[in-house]
């Protein structure tokens, strides 16, 4: 492709217009989709807004409190999806179980156990059959200092039964509950369960003379509710928007359809949501070209590809011809291209690694504009050869392998 054509400041600014945190089923959501939509309009397309609904937890109670030998309330979150205590809240010996081994799990039963988090699905099966009566997790640094100091949210996924319920504390009253000996605490965890509705923006390129065939160029804006997520994923978007613009103006042979996906951040909902309402045009589906964490000057690129080894070393041999830095992983990734690949039709995810995702931190001041053009190069110059082949260079089938781990990936979530 003609890196002339590509820029990274263009890409910035985009990123630029996004201050702001996008938190799935809010108005900053929205406001962020219809944004989009407005790029789109200028550039002569037209972005088709896909309403969807996602459950989402909120929060109502959520207290620790030490109750013997001192009595004292930390500032705690509660881990969604992670159902009720009574109202009164539970009240139990407390232990410090380090990462929850064995030896450590034996003494849990009846106890309020602190273990550093956070508690996923296997760990949290672990703790319900060591009978333990709840469970407090640690995250954080011993040099984080102001804000910082609020205690990270996690979901609980994948547990169908809730017997026990969990909170997340900071690693500084951590060290504090273990120092002064805390030997009994009262938890209280109390939620409900939210529809909330959010949308993909999406718009079609229809192909010059393979129009049948269809490449998928997508991204998600949302964000957490931390921060305004540059790095996570606005810098994704801008990529996507650019390549729109590149493609505007180099008419595809196949069509191209650019997704931004909403709720990416609550369980990919959005990609979901696309594959369900598209379902009768997925078999035309030949590839999917996601992008998630992006933009960061310092950082390696990788990109993971759910499909056949074969793909993989073709892409691998596409970018070695641009001569930009990237490696491969075979294999299935956390984002939006898993719910394509679950559903036959093989992708990949670009992924830069770097700092701050899913914190206050993640804005623009780390976002730089060579290494969006580099990025949009690359995913740019895949997306164009295949957009352009003659005939597709593989078929569209992911290896049973993948389809396997992709089930038990969806199931839990
Ligand atoms: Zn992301």
């Amino acid at each position: 492709m003609d890196r002339n054509k590509i820029s990274g400041q263009r890409q910035y600014e985009f990123v630029g217009k996004f201050n702001y945190i996008r938190e799935a089923g809010t108005s900053g959501e929205q406001r962020a989709s219809e944004e989009i939509q407005r790029d789109l309009k200028e550039l002569g397309l037209t972005g088709r807004r896909e309403e969807f609904e996602f459950a989402a937890y909120e929060t109502t109670e959520e207290c620790l409190v030490v109750t013997k030998p001192y009595e004292k309330e930390y500032l705690v979150t509660g881990y969604k999806r992670c159902g009720n205590t009574p109202a009164e809240g539970i009240e139990a010996p407390f232990l410090y179980i380090e990462n929850g081994d064995d030896i450590s799990l034996s003494f849990a039963k009846g106890k309020i156990v602190m273990l550093n988090g956070p508690v996923r699905k296997e760990m949290y099966q672990k703790l319900v059959e060591a009978q333990a009566a709840g469970f407090v997790t640690v995250s954080g640094t011993p040099i984080d200092m102001g804000e910082d100091l609020k205690p990270a949210g996690y979901t609980l996924r994948g547990v169908e039964k809730i017997p026990i319920q969990g909170v997340n504390l900071h690693y500084k009253d951590a060290v504090e509950l273990v120092e002064k000996g805390a030997l009994r605490v009262k938890l209280i965890l109390r939620q409900k369960k939210a529809v909330r509705t959010s949308q993909n923006i999406a718009a079609r390129i229809e192909g010059q003379d393979k129009a049948e065939e269809i490449l998928t160029l997508s991204a998600h804006y949302d964000s957490v509710p931390q921060g305004p997520g540059a790095y996570d994923n606005m810098a994704g978007a801008a990529m996507i928007m650019e390549l729109a613009i590149y493609f505007k103006e180099n008419p595809p042979r196949r069509t191209m359809e650019f997704i931004w996906f909403g709720a990416e951040e609550m369980g990919l909902c959005g990609s979901q949501a696309y594959v369900k309402l598209h379902e009768k045009e997925l078999s035309r589906h030949r590839f999917n070209m996601n992008v998630d964490l992006a933009g960061q000057l310092i950082g390696g690129t990788v990109i993971g590809v759910t499909a056949d080894a074969a793909v993989c070393q073709m892409l691998s041999y596409v970018v070695h011809e641009t001569g930009m830095g990237v490696s491969f992983i075979n294999g299935i990734w956390g984002s939006d291209s898993n719910t394509f690949a679950w559903k036959g039709i093989p992708a990949m995810t670009l992924n830069r690694d770097g700092f701050g995702m899913h914190t206050r931190y993640d804005t623009i001041d780390l976002i730089s504009p060579w290494s969006l053009k580099r990025s949009a190069c690359v995913l740019g110059g895949i997306a164009e050869r295949l957009a352009q082949a003659e005939v597709m260079p593989f078929k569209r089938e992911v290896p049973e392998e993948f389809r396997r781990k992709l089930d038990t990936y969806f199931i839990d979530k």
